[in-house]
């Protein structure tokens, strides 16, 4: 690619005038939250609906890009949750998502630069290997790409607090209100009267466990929460029920998470990735570990990942949700796997590691760091798009000793061929 990989926002008048794929310049809060003083740096930016709208020209002019499809609904303050739809077989489809949390800026660049990617290295008449394989992807398979679902935390993280991680959510309590945790640990939870912003999207979901508090592992700490006080910049605050004097209801689903549940639900993806950041780890179902399918799907994820690290010295973990850090409720990883039971899923934890100083957490990441960060994560992405069609096949037996476990080998083909790419 030409011009220098860039971080995107989602938009501003800024880019008026401007060419297309053209950047600004732009002062944006610095790592910092709260961010009482104001300090400023100066970054250069991508208007990500100007980007996706030129992208969906060329894509459309190779008619690999359904250029009708440019959004998946409204955020809450009415910016749109844009997608581009690409590929020509809809009976395989996959998901990309990125930006659940606003702070995570390089989740957006994943998605986005593999739209990108896959439309600029498209060509009907390939003369390589490389070309026939993304020609294959594009013509066997419908992929849906949406970098920004938390489109309006994502804006205030580059207007007033960098750190930010909810959406924008504003509840405001009258008087002091009680809320009944019934489900893991019990607990009353009683709201001060007040006004409380930013629930956390990606534990708005309406799952089976919505509403079931977390805890991280040996600790009072919680890493999903019912009290609004939980929210915030760095909220776990799950939102409201629906119904606070019964139990089972599910939770009042905000419009983000209310859009891609019904992307998902309409469109029964076969495949997904939700991107987010940090502490390179891949992060699955824990159903993983019952399903020879997913299991031999994730292996694969293992090795492709274990490939680019000898390229680009990034070791990224793939492991079950019960093996991360903390477990979570009403995450989208959660809901895509109730909709598209026993289909690959993955939620990427991308740069920087575990150990990263904290000013290069989040959005701190460097920009020089985008590409190799793409380029790391290219061969599992591919090999997602390419899984869609694929299906566990009759076990075959490996002729071993008598007594020894039938071994499935089920899904080899659908990540192999990404061994030795070359992005
Ligand atoms: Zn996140």
């Amino acid at each position: 690619m030409a011009r220098p990989f860039l971080y995107h926002i989602h938009d501003s008048d800024l880019f008026d005038g401007k060419a297309d794929f053209e950047s600004i310049e732009k002062k944006v809060p610095i790592n910092q939250s709260p961010n009482p003083k104001k300090l400023l740096e100066s970054k250069k930016f991508y208007s990500l609906k100007r980007d996706l709208a030129a992208l969906r020209k060329k894509g459309a002019a190779k008619n690999i890009c359904d250029a009708s499809v440019t959004e998946i609904g409204k955020s809450l303050k009415g910016r749109e949750l844009l997608a581009i739809k690409l590929g020509r077989n809809p009976d395989h489809k996959v998901l990309f998502v990125g930006c659940h949390h606003a702070r995570e800026w390089i989740s957006v660049e994943l998605p986005y630069y593999l739209a990108e990617y896959l439309i600029e290295n498209f060509d009907d008449n390939p003369t390589d290997d490389k070309g026939r394989r993304i020609k294959h992807l594009l013509v066997n398979r419908e992929i849906w790409i949406v970098p920004m679902l938390n489109a309006d935390g994502h804006t205030r993280t580059h207007e007033e607090d960098r750190l930010w991680r909810p959406n924008l959510r504003e509840l405001v309590f009258d008087v002091a209100t009680k809320i009944e945790v019934a489900k893991n640990k019990k607990r009353t939870i009683t709201v001060a009267p007040g006004t409380y912003t930013g629930v956390d999207i990606n534990r708005n979901y309406p799952t089976k466990t919505w509403g079931q508090e977390t805890y991280r592992p040996g600790s009072d700490r919680r890493a999903t929460s019912r009290d609004p006080a939980e929210g915030g910049s760095n909220s776990i605050f799950c939102g409201v029920s629906l119904d606070s004097s019964d139990p089972a209801a599910g939770p009042d689903v905000e419009p983000e998470p209310r859009a891609l549940t019904d992307l998902m639900q309409a469109q029964k993806f076969k495949a997904c990735m939700s991107f987010h950041s940090f502490s390179q780890e891949y992060i699955m179902p824990n159903e993983v570990k019952s399903d020879p399918f997913l299991q031999d799907h994730a292996d694969g994820v293992k090795e492709l990942l274990g490939r680019a690290e000898k390229e680009l010295n990034k070791h990224y973990k793939v492991s079950r949700s019960e093996e991360f850090l903390y477990t979570t409720t009403g995450d989208q990883m959660d809901m895509y796997a109730e909709i598209s039971p026993k289909r690959p899923t993955y939620t990427p934890e991308l740069r920087p590691d575990q150990g990263a100083p904290d000013l290069t957490i989040f959005s701190g990441l460097p920009e020089a760091e985008i590409e190799p960060c793409f380029k790391e994560n290219l061969r599992s992405m591919l090999s997602m798009i390419n899984v869609a069609p694929f299906a566990e096949k009759a076990k075959r037996v490996t002729a071993t000793a008598s007594d020894s476990a039938p071994v499935a080998q089920v899904v080899g083909n659908s990540w192999k061929v990404f061994l030795d790419w070359k992005a």
